[in-house]
């Protein structure tokens, strides 16, 4: 079976202390995950060793940076390189997540180097697509994300594409409270899949877990989870509360 993944996405909210009671909190809920399950914690930068060290020793948890630059090294002041992210052990990293496409200008190929960066560290990029609402009112989000794959991942190779995990957030959904449907995930993430099988064959795109992210909640989790293409989600608001984020694993395939 794909990998069925969890992630949390803090974004720039807790203090460190807040954050390390919310992991306390999330692992006294005593859920263990099965052997194709898997939790990441996407945590500011400052919170990632304090994260990765409390995660450790539990079964499939682990932790994600939330960006990294495009960059190997050099004079980029506040930035945090893909290789800093590597030295302290940090095994996954959002790229491309709207907020930073649109507040940071993040481009298709910016984000192709960062995931070339990620790769190069052996680190597994949780690549975020989605299209804006103009898009999907439109009807033109299919093409829009399709091209959002190809400008930014299709230079990979297939054994590189196998590791690497997708997330599909609609930005219309994102921290509103408006799910996409479970009709309009299951669609978009067949559409993915369909679009990476066309580039490197069907055999290579089954194995690329598409998480899905807008206002997943615990109480909607289980019903989008279920769809045969939604391999788990990216979840933003809802992760920032330990019981609702522990109920959100549980519904895990
Ligand atoms: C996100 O931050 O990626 C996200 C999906 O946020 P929310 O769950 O709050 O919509």
């Amino acid at each position: 079976m794909r990998k069925q993944i969890a992630a949390a996405n803090w974004k720039m909210n807790l203090s460190y202390a807040e954050g390390e009671k919310l992991i306390d909190e999330l692992l006294a809920a005593g859920i263990s995950l099965a052997d194709h399950q898997q939790v990441v914690l996407a945590v500011p930068f400052p919170y990632l060793t304090m994260a990765r060290d409390r995660v450790a020793g539990q079964k499939n948890y682990s932790v994600a940076a939330q960006n990294c630059s495009q960059h190997e090294s050099g004079a980029y002041t506040g930035d945090t390189s893909a290789a800093m992210l590597a030295s302290i052990r940090v095994p996954y990293c959002v790229i491309g997540h709207s907020e930073r496409r649109e507040y940071f200008h993040e481009s298709n190929e910016e984000l192709a180097r960062k995931t070339d960066r990620s790769f190069a560290h052996s680190i597994t990029p949780i690549f975020c697509c989605g299209e804006p609402l103009e898009i999907r009112e439109a009807g033109t989000q299919n093409d829009y994300v399709a091209q959002q794959l190809s400008e930014s991942l299709f230079h990979l190779s297939a054994e590189q594409l196998t590791q690497l995990v997708i997330a599909y957030e609609p930005i219309w959904a994102i921290g509103t409270g408006k799910t996409a449907s479970t009709e309009q995930a299951q669609e978009m993430h067949a559409h993915l899949r369909a679009v990476l099988a066309k580039q490197y064959g069907a055999a290579i795109a089954d194995q690329v877990p598409i998480l899905y992210g807008g206002s997943v909640k615990a109480g909607n989790a289980a019903e989008l989870f279920a769809s045969p293409d939604v391999d788990g989600g990216l979840v933003g608001g809802a992760s920032l509360v330990a019981a609702d984020f522990a109920a959100i694993i549980r519904a895990l395939k």
